[in-house]
């Protein structure tokens, strides 16, 4: 691939975000990074330095749909934006799929036994819009698709860390862009987030990445480009990493459940240090792990007074 990185800034504890200019027969950016002055300065700067301005772009393309990735969609002028189709809810933000997706953290949120005065913060917050780009897609990318304009680069569909996720995969190198679907230095959180079909019915984010990491380990990818930090060559290591620290996690969840508890109260022990700091983002990953071990045959689950409680088996 004919690839050039560029760094840019962001406002999350994440740190710098990654995109990548890829010259085929179009010229294609892929991701644009969070809606700031700051990263629009390094986007500017990163795309003329490979010798091109900003007009030049034909298309972006998106790896997904979250802020520190999907922002400067807006600076394009001459630019079609592909991306998975989920991704247009949120450039649109119609009052309808606003409203939707703040119903559903709502009732998933009460279902975890957050009291009424938490939801709403964790749904304000969650709903921080203004780093999002605005501008609708041009067309959408399915599992499987070839990306317009560079042959042989394959979209691959990895949801989990975001219901939009894909990575790119180019067949004649088996290099990928790959999102945040592995990094370097951190594990990808499993966020809970609305379904792809606007329905009612949550999405078991964690069990979805692991499954995602898998079709990653199959795909016997020699080089993944990543949505923050360095290029990882070592895959399948950092793969097992990764899925053993789950493993890990999964057996203290179990020792926590005692006795029958709620999603709150198992993430008040397992991350009692950060869970008031970072509540939606800790409920995420405990409830991860609860889908997990009931997966697995470990721990079954009943609504009691509208809430989930959860239990060994
Ligand atoms: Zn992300
Ligand atoms: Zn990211």
């Amino acid at each position: 691939m004919n690839i050039h990185k560029i760094v840019l800034p962001t406002p999350y504890p994440i740190g710098d975000v990654n995109a990548f200019l890829v010259k085929g027969d179009t010229l294609t950016l892929f991701d644009a990074g969070p809606k700031t002055q700051e990263a629009y300065e390094a986007l500017k700067w990163g795309i003329n330095e490979a010798g091109y301005n900003m007009k030049d772009i034909e298309q972006v393309v998106l790896t997904h749909h979250h802020p520190d990735h999907a922002g400067w969609v807006d600076a394009f002028p001459n630019a079609d934006i592909l991306g998975h189709e989920y991704v247009d809810h949120w450039m649109r933000k119609t009052e309808e799929f606003i409203t939707y997706r703040n119903n559903f953290y709502h009732k998933q949120l009460k279902l975890q036994a957050v009291p009424e005065k938490y939801i709403e913060k964790i749904v304000q917050v969650r709903g921080e819009m203004e780093l999002f780009g605005t501008t609708p897609l041009t067309a959408f990318i399915n599992d499987g698709d070839e990306v317009p304009g560079h042959p042989g680069l394959k979209a691959v569909y990895t949801p989990g860390h975001a219901q939009s996720h894909l990575i790119f995969l180019d067949q004649s190198t088996n290099e990928a862009i790959g999102g945040d679907l592995l990094l370097e230095n951190v594990a990808s959180n499993p966020l809970v987030e609305p379904p792809v079909d606007l329905s009612e019915t949550r999405p078991k984010s964690l069990i979805q990445y692991q499954d995602s990491l898998k079709i990653l380990h199959d795909l016997h990818v020699s080089k993944i480009y990543t949505g923050h930090g360095n290029e990882i060559e070592d895959i399948d290591r950092l793969i097992t990493i990764r899925l053993e620290k789950d493993r890990l996690r999964a057996l203290q969840v179990l020792e926590i459940l005692n006795k029958p508890k709620s999603v709150l109260e198992v993430t008040m022990e397992l991350y009692a240090s950060v869970y008031q700091k970072q509540l939606g983002l800790t409920l995420s990953k405990t409830l991860g792990q609860l889908d997990c071990l009931e997966r697995d045959g470990f721990v079954t689950h009943e609504i009691v007074d509208g809430i989930n409680i959860y239990s060994r088996i």
